[in-house]
C-alpha cells in the first residue's frame, strides 16, 4: 500500500454536501508525469511523506493519474462577478482531491489545479501551463513568508503534454492547499441555482468549517457575513501594507476563509502608485492596487445579497442588516491599515495625526515614484540616501515631524526601531526576479534560481546581509511590467 504509506488521510466534508455543490469526476490522466517541485515543510506539516510523494505512486497522485485511498474527487459548482459581469463559473480545470486531516486535526483541501477537463471547464481545455503553475507556488509561498493568509502550494508536476496558447507550452499541475475553496460565487451559485435550503446548508456548513463562534450567535447567519467581512478588510489591508496587487479580485476568487486565493496575473508594486496595475486583461484598472479595499467592499456586497434570504424573513429588515454589515468594512479595513502603517512607521502609540503624517509619506512617495518596499526599508535603517526623495526640504520636514512622534511614546528608540524590523520586508518577490526565476525553469529547466528565490522569500523579516541582492530594483525599463493569466 505504498500510497497510505505517503500519510493520505481523507475526510471529505464537501462531498457530503447536496450533489447541486459539485460534479463528481476523476481526473484524465496525463501522458508522463514528472515532479518538479516539492515543498517539503508543507508536507511534513500535512503529514505527508516527501519521500513517498517523490515515489512513482506519490508523483501519479499528484498528477491525478492515481486516485489515493480515501480521496472523493470532485469539481466545485461556483458563479462570480468576473470584472463586473456575473456568470456560472465552476472548477473548469480543478478537482478537489479532498480533505486531508493533518496531524494537529486540521481540515485542509487538497485540490488540483490544470488537471484536466470537467463539467465547467466551457470552451476551456481543462490545462494548466508550466510557467503560471511555479508563478502560483512562489508568489503564494511568499505571501506565507510574509505573514498573510493564503493558499499554500505543495508540489508542481509537469505533465508531458504540450498545451496550446498563443505557443505550445509545456503542461502542468499545481497541488493546492487551501482552508477551503468555498468563495462568494459558491454562494453567489447557490443563491441563484439552488433553494433556500441548499443555501442554508451551504451557510451552515461554512460556518461549522471557518466560524464556529457564529453558531451560537442570535442570527448565525449575519454573524457569518460579519466574520467574513472582518476577516477580508484584515486581509486586504495586509495586502496593501507590503503592496500586494492581486490583479483579479472577481467573487469567484475570494474566499470566505479569509485567505488569498487564486494567483494569476497578480504581482508587487514597486514604485508606489495607487493606480498601479500589472494584468494584461485588466484594461480599466478595476484592480488597480488603490481600488482592492473598494472591491472587496463591493464583493463583499454581493456575498450580503446572495445571504439576504437567511439574514431575516422581511426582505427590508434583511437589506438593512446587509447594509449596516458592508458598511462597517470600511471602518474595520482603516483600523487595520492605520495598525499596521502605525508599525511600519514603528509607532506603538496612537495620534489622532498620525494619518496626516501616513498620508504625506504616500505623497512624497508617488511624487518622486519611490520604490514602496526599499522606501520603507531605508526609513527602518536610516539609510536615507537610498530614498528617492533624499535631499527635499519636504522629506526634512516630514522625517522631523515623525522623530518628534516617535519620541512622544513610552517606548524607547530601540523597541521603534526592532518594530520597524519586523514589519517592513526586506524581501517582496520583486517581479524581475520572478520573471528570472520563471524564465530559467521554463526555458532552460533550471529549477534553481526558483528553489533559491522561494527559500529567501521565507524569511522577508530577517534583514540578513545574504538577502540584500534580491532587494535591488531592476534596471530601468521604458516597457511597463505586464502579468498574463
Ligand atoms: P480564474 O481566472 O483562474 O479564476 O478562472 C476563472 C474561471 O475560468 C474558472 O471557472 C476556471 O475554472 C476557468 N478556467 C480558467 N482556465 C481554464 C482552462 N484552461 N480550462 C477550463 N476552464 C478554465
Ligand atoms: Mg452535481
Ligand atoms: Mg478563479
Amino acid at each position: 500500500k505504498a500510497i497510505l504509506e505517503a500519510g493520505w488521510n481523507f475526510d471529505n466534508s464537501y462531498a457530503r454536501l447536496p450533489e447541486t455543490f459539485y460534479s463528481r469526476l476523476e481526473p484524465p490522466p496525463v501522458r508522463s508525469p514528472k515532479l518538479i517541485v516539492l515543498n517539503e515543510r508543507l508536507a511534513a506539516s500535512l503529514g505527508l511523506d516527501a519521500q513517498a510523494l517523490r515515489g512513482s505512486d506519490g508523483v501519479a497522485v499528484l498528477a491525478g493519474n492515481r486516485i489515493p485511498e480515501g480521496a472523493s474527487p470532485l469539481a466545485q459548482a461556483y458563479a462570480g462577478h468576473q470584472f463586473g459581469h456575473f456568470t456560472m463559473l465552476g472548477d473548469g480545470r480543478a478537482l478537489l482531491l479532498g480533505e486531508q486531516i493533518t496531524p494537529d486535526n486540521t481540515r485542509v483541501d487538497i485540490q488540483l489545479k490544470g488537471s484536466g477537463r470537467t463539467p465547467y471547464s466551457r470552451g476551456g481545455d481543462g490545462r494548466a501551463a508550466l510557467g503560471p503553475m511555479l508563478r502560483e507556488y512562489i508568489i503564494s509561498e511568499a505571501m506565507h513568508g510574509l505573514g498573510i493568509p493564503t493558499t499554500r502550494s505543495l508540489a508542481v508536476v509537469t505533465t508531458g503534454e504540450e498545451i496550446i496558447r498563443e505557443t505550445e507550452l509545456p503542461g502542468a499541475v499545481l497541488t493546492r492547499v487551501a482552508a477551503s475553496h468555498v468563495r462568494v460565487g459558491t454562494f453567489q451559485y447557490a443563491a441563484n441555482w439552488g433553494d433556500v435550503e441548499e443555501l442554508r446548508t451551504l451557510a451552515d456548513y461554512t460556518i461549522q468549517r471557518h466560524y464556529p463562534a457564529a453558531d451560537a450567535a442570535e442570527n448565525r447567519y449575519l454573524a457569518l457575513l460579519q466574520e467574513v467581512i472582518k476577516r477580508q478588510a484584515a486581509l486586504i489591508a495586509k495586502w496593501q501594507l507590503v503592496g500586494f496587487i492581486h490583479g483579479v479580485m472577481n467573487t469567484d476568487n475570494m474566499a470566505l476563509s479569509g485567505e488569498t486565493i487564486d494567483y494569476g496575473p497578480c504581482a508587487f508594486m514597486d514604485a508606489y502608485d495607487p493606480a498601479t496595475v500589472f494584468s494584461s486583461i485588466d484594461v480599466q484598472g478595476r484592480y488597480a492596487y488603490g481600488n482592492q479595499p473598494s472591491i472587496a467592499a463591493w464583493n463583499l456586497a454581493r456575498l450580503a445579497e446572495a445571504l439576504l434570504p437567511l439574514l431575516h424573513d422581511d426582505e427590508d429588515q434583511a437589506i438593512r442588516l446587509a447594509e449596516d454589515a458592508i458598511s462597517g468594512f470600511v471602518e474595520l479595513f482603516g483600523r487595520h491599515w492605520l495598525a499596521g502603517m502605525r508599525a511600519k512607521l514603528g509607532l506603538f502609540n496612537e495620534e489622532p495625526e498620525d494619518e496626516a503624517l501616513m498620508k504625506d509619506l504616500l505623497v512624497m512617495m508617488q511624487q518622486h515614484r519611490a520604490d514602496y518596499t526599499n522606501t520603507f526599508r531605508a526609513l527602518t535603517f536610516d539609510k536615507h540616501e537610498d530614498l528617492a526623495f533624499n535631499g527635499t526640504a519636504e522629506f526634512a520636514q516630514w522625517h522631523e515631524l515623525w522623530q518628534a512622534r516617535r519620541g512622544r511614546q513610552q517606548e524607547p528608540q530601540d523597541s521603534s526601531k526592532q518594530l520597524m524590523r519586523s514589519s517592513n520586508p526586506a524581501l517582496i518577490p520583486r517581479n524581475h526576479r520572478v520573471e528570472e526565476a520563471l524564465n530559467a525553469a521554463v526555458e532552460h529547466g533550471d529549477y534553481s534560481v526558483m528553489e533559491r528565490l522561494v527559500q529567501a522569500l521565507l524569511n522577508p523579516y530577517a534583514h540578513s546581509p545574504e538577502q540584500v541582492e534580491y532587494c535591488t530594483l531592476p534596471a530601468p525599463s521604458n516597457r511597463p511590467y505586464r502579468t498574463f493569466c
